[in-house]
């Protein structure tokens, strides 16, 4: 059924909030996107979209545009640090999936939503430099405070059916049902996030990750317009252990990270095909960012308030799933809605499908998700194995593989077969 008269708040205007405006619109319902910063600008780096939500994003009539300027990842790789295979399967369309997965940069993304939102919205439908500060409720609506986050101004109060709280890991909107939550927690492992525009490794679609809990190195393409060229616009992260107070200071996207505090720890890794002194050395940019997730929560939805994307479970970017479950989240989200008529009972129905699966998640990626596969070789490789590492037995990296894959709900039979 078609919810013409309602309308909603969503806080964030992220890869979330936008995407959550799209699903709604489709679905009839009217909302408006309040965005804290001033102009929203292609911000970030790289960012995985896995097939699950390449499906969705295909539902709201986006595959187009994504394919334009992402890079359709064709195989996933663990290698240990001297280059040796570990694990390697064919991803996306190459795995037999309807859909393909997405490496993307994550201001590309960010624009194609955008684009898309104003378009079918309107333009007014995305109010940026609203800064969410406070919410009330009667039990007919919610109303939400918003300030000028410079002066600390008192902007606008809006009242409307419902509120999404879709304001990224530091949320104010789960800040304000959660007020002793604190910082996100860091796992210890510093993450130094570049681009750089190369010559091609491997076939040019590939996303590897090699090293192990301590050290690890991940990259992959994610422009095609580089890939068009000859290029590769090549995302990567280099990963240490090491103590830090960034995740107190709430973890800032752009805090500047530096060559020396990272790049002598690679010094003598060879993988025989990726010039890694010349991936670190030609970056364009160099950000740092911990590592950190949040705790998953016992309750989402409260009365006509819920959470979403990383407000609502912020984790660790092992297996790549940040942006894909809050993909995930919208589109169920904007379903439930239209064919309940109970505002109430269906934000409580979004949150028992939705927050024991990602609660899940956040669990599993604390235990490194499927790259824990990199750390049991360290562990037990005794240096015999040849190029192709056999000290774990295929069985048991096919059933860790697998799992994660139900567990996150990516595994091709399920995918396919909502195509
Ligand atoms: C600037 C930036 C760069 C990023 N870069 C990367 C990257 O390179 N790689 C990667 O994997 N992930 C990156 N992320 C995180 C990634 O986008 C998210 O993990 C994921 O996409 C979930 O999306 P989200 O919409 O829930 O959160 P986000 O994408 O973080 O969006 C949250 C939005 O809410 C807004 N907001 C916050 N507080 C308020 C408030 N009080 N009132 C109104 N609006 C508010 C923020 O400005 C932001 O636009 C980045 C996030 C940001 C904000």
């Amino acid at each position: 059924m078609k919810q013409g008269k309602i309308n909603g708040i969503i806080v964030g205007g992220g890869l979330v909030g936008l995407t959550a405006a799209l699903a709604l619109h489709q679905e009839g319902i009217a909302v408006q996107v309040f965005e804290s910063v001033e102009e929203i600008k292609p911000l970030g780096v790289g960012i995985n979209l896995l097939p699950h939500s390449v499906l969705n994003l295909a539902k709201l009539g986006l595959l187009d545009d994504l394919r334009k300027v992402a890079i359709e990842t064709s195989s996933l790789a663990y290698y240990s640090a001297d280059g040796k295979t570990i694990w390697k399967e064919p991803r996306g369309l190459n795995a037999g999936y309807e859909v393909p997965q997405l490496s993307i940069h994550r201001g590309d993304f960010h624009m194609i939503l955008l684009k898309h939102v104003q378009q079918r919205l309107g333009v007014k439908s995305v109010k940026s430099g609203y800064h969410f500060t406070d919410l009330s409720q009667t039990n007919r609506n919610v109303t939400a405070t918003f300030v000028d986050r410079k002066t600390g101004a008192e902007k606008d109060r809006v009242t409307a059916d419902f509120l999404i709280g879709a304001d990224g890991i530091n949320s104010t909107v789960r800040q304000h049902y959660y007020p002793t939550e604190g910082a996100p927690k860091y796992s210890g492992q510093m993450l130094w996030r570049g681009v750089t525009e190369m010559d091609p490794f491997l076939d040019g679609r590939s996303m590897f990750m090699a090293g192990h809990n301590n050290l690890k190195l991940v990259a992959y393409p994610i422009r095609k317009e580089s890939a068009d060229r000859g290029k590769s616009y090549i995302n990567w992260i280099a990963e240490r252990r090491i103590p830090s107070d960034l995740a107190e200071r709430q973890g800032d996207w752009n805090e500047e990270g530096l060559l020396n505090e990272f790049r002598g720890d690679f010094i003598n890794w060879n993988l025989g095909w990726l010039d890694i002194k010349a991936l670190f050395e030609n970056a364009m940019s160099i950000h740092k960012f911990p590592m950190i997730d949040r705790d998953p929560l016992p309750k989402w939805s409260f009365d006509r308030a819920t959470l979403m994307g990383d407000a609502a479970h912020a984790m660790y970017p092992n297996g790549s799933n940040g942006v894909s479950q809050g993909v995930l989240d919208a589109l169920t989200f904007a379903d439930i809605l239209a064919t309940r008529l109970d505002i109430i009972e269906a934000l409580q129905a979004y949150e028992k499908v939705r927050l024991e699966p990602t609660s899940k998640i956040i669990l599993a990626n604390r235990q490194t998700g499927p790259e824990q596969v990199m750390q049991m070789v360290y562990e037990k490789c005794e240096g015999e194995c040849g190029q192709q590492h056999t000290c774990i037995s295929r069985n048991i990296l096919e059933d860790i593989s697998l799992k994660y894959k139900k567990l996150a709900g990516f595994d091709r039979q399920s995918v396919n077969l909502s195509a």
